[in-house]
């Protein structure tokens, strides 16, 4: 791994209805990007919020000489879609998101810096001691498990969004083509190099979460779809489970049938069982027939890029360009026998 030489560091901040927090939030940010030896900016990306939040930012960034720049989005469109509005303005080197509820400490921001500058394409961070309640620690225990077994990048705490990314990982987010996506699962997807340190995570101060249990749960399965299409395989699989189980089951009906008699078999009513598992296995095995073409489309849908190249060494200069014959007409002076 190679050192990453920095210039300029971004921060991407999601804001939605933080108006109590934001003026803490703007000075501790500022603070702490003052430490760093680099040119900074720190993006703040309004998400349609319904209080005073926009216009905070919008005086911040309009004041002489100032790191702020304010992205205004014109609705809710969610706190991983504000992180991408964010992306596409920012032009660091390297990019640090944060929460704008002071969860994450933004004093952390030089030491993720650092970590960056030793050449790693990621940097993510674990909660030391997680102030959230239990029922929050556990499914997401539950899903950063998933999420290691399925990505083969192996980082301990997906929640939390205090994370530094090196602009091509960035760049390569940008043109992901998806609507829905769950930012540091993507990023894993195009990085080679990750680490993770351990960051203090605080109680929020002002305000509620702006998840509800049912944004929750529609943020898990933007994580799942984010990062695979298996559920869709499991169909299959509980399909010809299924299917398997009732032929056997069958065929114990009948050897046992034979071997004891028809007054033993209950007059064939466990036959109807059988039956039954076969069927429904038959079934699911459609189902998941139809799960693999979608997942298929789902993934051409998406238009993710198929590859990044990080760069073509060559020992020779590259040729020159072959001239083209249209209609035996040369598109260069070069004389092309044709
Ligand atoms: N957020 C956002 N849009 C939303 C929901 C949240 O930009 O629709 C921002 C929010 O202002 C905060 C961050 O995303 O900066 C994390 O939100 P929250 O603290 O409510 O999530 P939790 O910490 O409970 O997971
Ligand atoms: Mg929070």
């Amino acid at each position: 791994m190679k050192p990453y030489p920095i210039r300029c560091v971004s921060i991407v901040i999601p804001v939605y209805n933080e108006q109590y927090s934001l003026p803490q939030l703007l000075r501790r940010t500022e603070a702490a990007c003052r430490m760093l030896r680099h040119d900074y900016e720190i993006v703040l990306v309004d998400d349609g919020s319904r209080d005073d939040s926009a216009h905070l930012l919008e005086e911040a960034a309009t004041r002489e000489d100032s790191p702020f720049v304010a992205v205004i989005l014109n609705r809710n469109y969610g706190q991983h879609a504000a992180i991408m509005a964010g992306f596409e303005q920012c032009k660091g080197d390297v990019v640090i998101t944060l929460d704008a509820d002071l969860q994450n400490p933004p004093e952390e921001i030089p030491r993720l810096v650092a970590e960056a500058e030793k050449g790693y394409d990621v940097v993510g961070t674990v909660r030391g001691n997680r102030q959230d309640s239990a029922l929050r620690r556990y499914p997401s225990k539950l899903i950063n498990l998933a999420v290691q077994r399925s990505t083969g990048v192996a980082m301990s705490d997906y929640g939390c969004m205090l994370r530094a990314y090196r602009r091509t990982i960035i760049d390569a987010m940008l043109a992901c083509r998806e609507r829905s996506t769950f930012i540091p699962i993507l990023a894993n997807s195009f990085a080679r190099h990750t680490t993770e340190i351990v960051v203090a995570h605080a109680e929020r101060e002002h305000g509620d979460s702006k998840y509800s249990p049912m944004r929750l749960i529609n943020l898990m399965f933007d994580l799942i779809t984010c990062m695979t299409t298996t559920p869709l395989r499991l169909l299959s699989i509980v399909g010809f489970a299924m299917a398997g189980l009732g032929v056997l089951f069958a065929a114990a009906l009948i050897v046992l049938r034979l071997v004891f008699g028809a007054g033993w078999a209950g007059d064939g009513m466990f036959v109807l069982f059988a039956v039954l598992f076969v069927f429904t296995g038959g079934q699911f095995i459609g189902m998941g027939l139809l799960g693999e073409y979608l997942g298929r489309m789902y993934s051409d849908v998406r238009a993710r890029p198929r590859f990044f190249v990080e760069k073509v060494l060559r020992g020779q200069p590259a040729m020159p360009p072959r001239a083209i014959t249209v209609d035996g007409l040369s598109s260069s002076n070069d004389q092309v026998l044709s």
